[in-house]
């Protein structure tokens, strides 16, 4: 079937093995996070094998079909109308918001177990976590209050709202923090997890702050590329994951539509540049399956345009030759394989 994704699993290997190596070495666990691929049960195996410690997902029902013996992470901030699933599917959940954390509570003591919570704290990147010292620690005094609410630790997070690229001194405050909560209300915090893949860089220069003892990690696995900068690492691979997508048409037309110009398939009205006539193909992919400036050709394949269900290339620089029934391959982005997996109208094969 196409379009297909294919999914490179000794490469996929390498990169788990190599980036837990390196966490792992330097005392910091590994939460893998599968939300990129949807929870794909085969890929989410692979990272058990490899050695991650816990499986971490921002979507609920991601967790609930992901069958694994290390601990399952949910990643968003719970919804409280989802807090019963939450304590079901996950071991441990990221929150900011007593409320939640209090039917959290309420739905563990129903259930007759204990669900641990990792508090978040907002360093500055302005997404999710307690922003104030004073909420911070009242937060804290409330959570030690439920009986069936284990404080499994606290975290940050950076470089995903605001930018913020984590620094020693931004990550330091968390470790004040630490010391801070453990030393007030005589407790161990088991977990401080440090961030996300932007954190890579630092943890690779030794600079990341002694007692930042976990990393939540899914584009350095899946890509090989830190989020800081946006450097791909030589030791890692960016083409785990290839996309193929079938040719429908090819013909030679102009570059520019003929006739008035009004509103296309998205309610928009477009502008075009003449380069005389040129030679065009159509793929039978479209926007409701990724985004085509997110797809990342080889060279002589331009893509100019998409609808719903079409993607439009210009060929005519390709030095190969390109016919109808043929099969055009593509490297991805975060983001495409993000919206790729997300669309029940791509195959997804192992190879
Ligand atoms: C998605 C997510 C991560 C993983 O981010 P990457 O940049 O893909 O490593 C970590 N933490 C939280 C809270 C997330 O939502």
């Amino acid at each position: 079937m196409y379009p297909r994704i294919v999914v490179n699993t000794e490469k996929f290997k390498e990169n788990l093995k190599f980036m837990i190596n390196e966490c792992h070495k330097r005392g910091v666990s590994v939460m893998g996070v599968s939300k990129v691929f949807c929870g794909d049960e085969n890929l989410v195996q692979m990272m058990e094998d490899e050695g991650v410690d816990f499986i971490a997902d921002s979507r609920i029902s991601n967790l609930a079909k992901t069958d694994t013996y290390v601990p399952k992470v949910l990643l968003r901030l719970p919804m409280i109308s989802e807090a019963e699933d939450v304590v079901m599917y996950s071991h441990i959940s990221l929150n900011s918001e007593l409320e939640t954390i209090k039917e959290l509570n309420n739905k563990a003591k129903n259930l007759d177990t204990v669900h641990n919570i990792i508090l978040m704290i907002d360093l500055g990147d302005l997404r999710e976590g307690i922003f104030e010292e004073n909420e911070i620690l009242s937060t804290v005094e409330e959570i030690l209050k439920l009986k069936n609410i284990k404080l499994y630790g606290i975290g940050t997070n950076l470089t995903c709202y605001g930018g913020v690229i984590p620094s020693k001194e931004t990550l330091e405050k968390l470790i004040n923090y630490k010391n801070k909560i453990e030393n007030k209300f005589k407790i161990t915090l088991d977990i401080i997890t440090g961030g996300n893949s932007s954190n890579i860089p630092l943890m690779m220069e030794n600079e990341m702050p002694k007692g930042i003892n976990n990393l939540r990690l899914g584009e350095i696995l899946v890509l090989g590329r830190e989020t800081a900068f946006g450097n791909f690492l030589d030791s890692m691979h960016d083409d785990v994951f290839t996309l193929y997508a079938e040719v429908i048409e090819v013909k030679i037309k102009p570059s520019v539509p003929v006739g008035d110009i009004g509103m296309n398939a998205f309610g928009k009205v477009p502008s075009f540049n003449d380069k005389g006539d040129i030679v065009r193909a159509i793929l039978a992919i479209g926007q409701q399956d990724v985004d085509y400036r997110e797809l990342v050709s080889e060279e002589g394949i331009d893509l100019i345009g998409s609808s719903s269900d079409h993607i439009i290339a210009d060929v005519t620089k390709y030095e190969g030759k390109i016919k109808v029934g043929n099969v055009i391959k593509f490297k991805l982005t975060y983001a495409s394989i993000l919206s790729l997996f997300t669309s029940q109208y791509v195959g997804i094969y192992y190879e």
